[in-house]
């Protein structure tokens, strides 16, 4: 008999509408957490693409920032060359040189020399002292002989333009500055001193000061030697720093211009950093960003859509669980439903209704696979009786007890065992031979007279089933009915010989 042991409330009813069901909660499940992924997936594409965005964003505000400022430096220093120039020339002038020393001075240093940010303009002599002063007619004294601009221009007669590191004036009570200079030559070629410019430092300063970087920017123009001159956020103790060693700084000389993220060798923040090299100028302007600044908008509204994403995939996850859950519920009551429907309730074997099935059905595969086919009728002997004696709840749990031992007794997946109404069972036994049901019957039989259940009225004073034997061969051309009346007969007959039997008809 099939019997699927694990949660059938009735052991000899074999469930069949099941299988095929089960995978349906797995799939909404599974269905909802594929959903749920790809919803999440999408969320962290979408929040990614963000981060580049953001990461874009900020390499084009530092490279337009960068641009500028090295766009007012070069202007400016445009400037103060030709007016370092006009002293140069106008010093080889003897014309000029032979003028009283307010015309003089009137004609050598233009208007830009009362420039904001502009220290003073000097001539120096070779010695290194002031001959022509533009802050005073009567050169203010000092010797200039040791500084990098003068001795620069002093031995090397093709130096050129020279843009000095920052140093603190002498004349500007240490105002830090840096200083333009350019070589004065004697007709001969030989040195005939320096002119030069000194730029207060404090031009970068309030340039730089002006640009809006976020709390962790820093914005730095760093000679082309690796000397720091202005740094924002500033920090007296970094200008004049030599940073020719850092890495960053190695980055920043490797090409014209570019971007990287790297760690700052001075305040150990992350930063993108965007630089370029000046064209004309012997000056890098490097303009950075703090990581966490870039980010911040972003990491903000990452937060909240992530977490919104998040809840909103957990909850479709749940809500597919809680789906399956109820499908599976659904599914057990109404395939529970459908076993009770199919199932006698007294007996636990299957209904008459089912009956009818399964006979039709094994009946139809055994014709169709010329297989052998056995069927037996089992009946309580003097059942009436029993019940005028024992009364209706002692009949019922008798019936109980021998449905039982028919259905222990059958041990084929296929054999299958019905209650055909009263006191009366059918078992059908596909695939099995008169001998092999007879044997079967005959266990049967004997399993129930062992139940050794009293019954005064009976004269072998215990339950007894008679039982009544048919069996078709693919030669017999019978339909089953007439099967159904063979397996009648044989138990009439049965009764007739004294019950507690089985019978069969001669011809089986
Ligand atoms: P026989 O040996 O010839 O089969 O005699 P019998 O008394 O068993 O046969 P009969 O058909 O005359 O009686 C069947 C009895 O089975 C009638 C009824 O009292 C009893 N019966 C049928 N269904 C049920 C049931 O569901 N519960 C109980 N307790 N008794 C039932
Ligand atoms: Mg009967
Ligand atoms: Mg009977």
């Amino acid at each position: 008999m099939a019997t699927d042991t694990t949660n059938d409330p009735t052991p000899y009813a074999s469930p069949t509408a099941r299988q095929h069901h089960l995978s349906t909660p797995n799939a909404i499940v599974l269905c909802g957490a594929l959903i749920a992924l790809v919803m999440v997936g999408l969320c962290a594409l979408v929040l990614y693409q963000g981060r580049l965005d953001a990461l874009d964003r900020a390499r084009d505000t530092s490279r337009n920032l960068a641009l500028l400022a090295e766009r007012d430096i070069e202007r400016n220093f445009e400037l103060y060359e030709l007016s370092l120039q006009a002293v140069v020339d106008g010093v080889a002038r003897p014309d000029v040189m032979a003028l009283p020393p307010k015309l003089r001075n009137d004609v050598l240093f233009d208007r830009a020399a009362s420039a904001r940010f502009l220290g003073s303009m000097l001539v120096l002599d070779p010695t290194g002292r002031i001959v022509i002063d533009s802050g005073s007619l009567s050169p203010r004294q000092g010797s200039f002989a040791d500084r990098r601009y003068f001795t620069i221009q002093r031995d090397n007669p093709g130096a050129g333009l020279y843009i000095s590191s920052p140093y603190a004036s002498r004349l500007r009570e240490g105002a830090p500055s840096i200083a333009l200079s350019r070589r004065l030559s004697n007709p001969d070629g030989s040195f005939a001193g320096v002119a030069m410019i000194a730029v207060n430092l404090e031009y970068f300063h309030k340039l730089f000061a002006g640009l809006s970087l976020g709390p962790h920017g820093a914005v730095s123009l760093i000679g082309r030697d690796g000397v720091m001159i202005m740094r924002q956020p500033f920090d007296a103790n970094v200008i004049g720093r030599d940073i020719s060693q850092a890495d960053t700084f190695k980055r920043f000389r490797a090409s014209a211009e570019g971007s990287f993220i790297d760690t700052s060798s001075i305040d150990g923040a992350r930063r993108l950093y965007y630089f370029r090299n000046f064209p004309e100028l012997p000056l890098i302007i490097m303009v950075a960003e703090g990581e966490e600044d870039i980010y911040a908008a972003w990491r903000r509204r990452a937060i909240i859509i992530g977490s919104l994403m998040g809840v909103l995939a957990l909850g479709f996850v749940t809500l597919s669980f809680v789906l399956a859950a109820q499908f599976r519920r659904r599914m057990r009551a109404e395939s529970e439903l459908q076993l009770l429907a199919r199932t006698d309730g007294l007996t636990g074997l299957h209904n008459r209704r089912t009956l009818g099935e399964i006979l039709d059905q094994e009946w139809r595969r055994a014709r169709r696979t010329r297989s052998l086919f056995s069927l037996l009728f089992v009946d309580i002997d003097r059942f009436k009786a029993y019940n005028d004696a024992y009364g209706h709840q002692a009949g019922d749990d008798a019936l109980a007890a021998v449905a039982h031992c028919i259905g222990e007794n059958i041990r084929r997946p296929a054999d299958t065992a019905a209650r055909y109404g009263g006191e009366e069972f059918v078992v059908v036994l596909p695939d099995t031979s008169a001998d092999g049901a007879r044997c079967i019957a005959e266990k049967i039989r004997k399993a129930i007279s062992d139940l050794a259940i009293e019954h005064a009225g009976s004269e072998y004073g215990r339950v007894t089933a008679s039982i009544g034997l048919a069996s078709w061969r693919p030669e017999l051309d019978v339909d089953v009915s007439a099967l159904i009346r063979v397996a009648d007969e044989a138990l009439y007959n049965a009764k007739a010989c004294g019950r507690n039997r089985v019978m069969q008809p001669a011809s089986a």
